[in-house]
């Protein structure tokens, strides 16, 4: 049996001259999403219906909330709009379920119609009471049953299922994450897809000092963002000799800072040559050494493009939380290092002199170095990975 799901749009509706824009790409983004499964959508200027099989239904819900752009999601059936049909349907609706209490609510866009949104619930309620032993509660009701009388039809829904708002990942062009293996920058990857950022992710790694396993986790993490966008592609930074060289001739307390700032200058590098428009990263204000405010101005100094941070001002506890809804987090708590973790200084300085860091980069070659990671970099097509590539 076909089941019809009702979506209602997130903030698109406040935003009236990309509407379509807007729509279309919620469009591309859901069929994307559900390419494997029979659907069939069908859309209106503010709403949009999904028709699929009864036995997939659980699986499209599960998709569709990790869809941006949907505020929420409602299992309806549809009658015509003719009171009894509409009171027989209801009737038919509840008799199963076990309630004491309900309120019907009636929201009318077909103004032909002869009775008004009060009138409608009245008639409706009166139906329930007459056919089923219960009573009305207007103020807490046990079961809450929605009209939306439509030119079409009648939609009829008991629950809304809350979906992840937002806007359709794609209307506002690429962004490129600085993706490492931990807990923070996924959930800001997250949070900037949620405002319809093309995410795609650049993770640096060092081998032999960094592991195949690490890497692999960071591919992990991407799999499950790519859940939120589809087509994430993860780019990986050749960062070895470069942290080399850092290491070489840097004293220790700076190499954090510098490393960070050789990171950006690949980020700002690459982003120009691909087209990204920004730059995300998953620093958090005063969390480490690297990310108090003088740090992040002596970081921040190398690059004058525009750069987002969507968890700078959460708490650890408020990033933890997003990072377990979002399936991030058991991954990112796997204990492989990463290239900053490796060589951790014992003293990392808290506030850096940026003449300091422009003194002890001319020690190295580093333009060089900045350019051969960026011409090597490898990308890695998270749609086309099997599950054997994962950890
Ligand atoms: P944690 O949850 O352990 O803080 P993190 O990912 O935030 O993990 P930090 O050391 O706090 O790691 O680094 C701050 C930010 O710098 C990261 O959020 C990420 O955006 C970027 N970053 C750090 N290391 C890497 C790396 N190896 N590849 C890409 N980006 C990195
Ligand atoms: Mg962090």
């Amino acid at each position: 049996m076909q089941k019809l799901i009702l979506i209602k749009y997130g903030e698109l509706t406040t935003k009236k001259d990309n509407r379509n824009l807007f729509i279309n790409m919620l469009t591309n983004n859901i069929n994307n999403s559900l390419l494997n499964i029979n659907h069939k959508i069908i859309k209106n200027r503010v709403r949009m219906f999904i028709e699929v099989d009864e036995n997939d239904l659980n699986v499209v819900i599960e998709k569709l909330k990790k869809i941006f752009g949907i505020y929420s999601i409602v299992i309806c059936e549809k009658v015509d709009n003719n009171i009894d049909d509409i009171g027989a349907k209801v009737v038919s609706i509840l008799k199963n379920m076990q309630f004491k209490t309900f309120k019907v609510e009636t929201n009318r866009s077909d103004k032909t119609f002869p009775m008004n949104s009060l009138e409608i619930s009245r008639k409706i309620g009166a139906y329930v009471l007459k056919n089923i032993n219960c009573s009305v509660d207007v103020h807490n009701p046990e079961v809450l049953v929605s009209l939306e009388l439509r030119e079409d039809a009648t939609y009829i829904y008991l629950n809304e299922i809350k979906a992840s708002g937002g806007y359709p990942v794609g209307v506002q062009g690429k962004g490129i994450l600085m993706l490492s293996g931990g807990i923070d920058s996924p959930v800001a990857g997250y949070l900037a897809m949620k405002r319809g950022i093309t995410v795609n992710g650049l993770y640096f790694e060092s081998p032999p000092h960094t592991s195949l396993q690490a890497k692999e986790k960071v591919i992990k993490l991407s799999t499950v963002l790519n859940e939120y966008s589809g087509n994430f592609k993860l780019h990986v930074v050749p960062f070895t000799k470069l942290q080399e060289e850092i290491y070489k001739n840097v004293p220790d307390d700076y190499v954090i800072t510098i490393m960070r700032r050789m990171m950006y200058r690949i980020a700002e590098g690459y982003a120009k040559k691909k087209g990204f428009k920004v730059i995300v990263n998953g620093e958090s204000v005063g969390q480490v050494a690297s990310q108090t405010l003088s740090s992040m101005m002596a970081i921040n100094s190398v690059t004058n493009f525009p750069v987002i941070r969507p968890v700078c001002c959460l708490d650890k506890l408020e990033i933890i939380d997003i990072a377990k809804k979002i399936n991030t987090y058991e991954t990112s708590i796997l204990p492989y290092e990463d290239c900053c973790t490796i060589f951790v200084p014992k003293h990392p300085v808290i506030n850096p002199v940026i003449q300091k860091c422009i003194d002890f980069e001319q020690r190295l070659d580093y333009k060089e170095l900045v350019e051969e990671c960026i011409n090597n970099i490898e990308v890695i097509n998270v749609n086309t990975l099997s599950k054997n590539d994962l950890l």
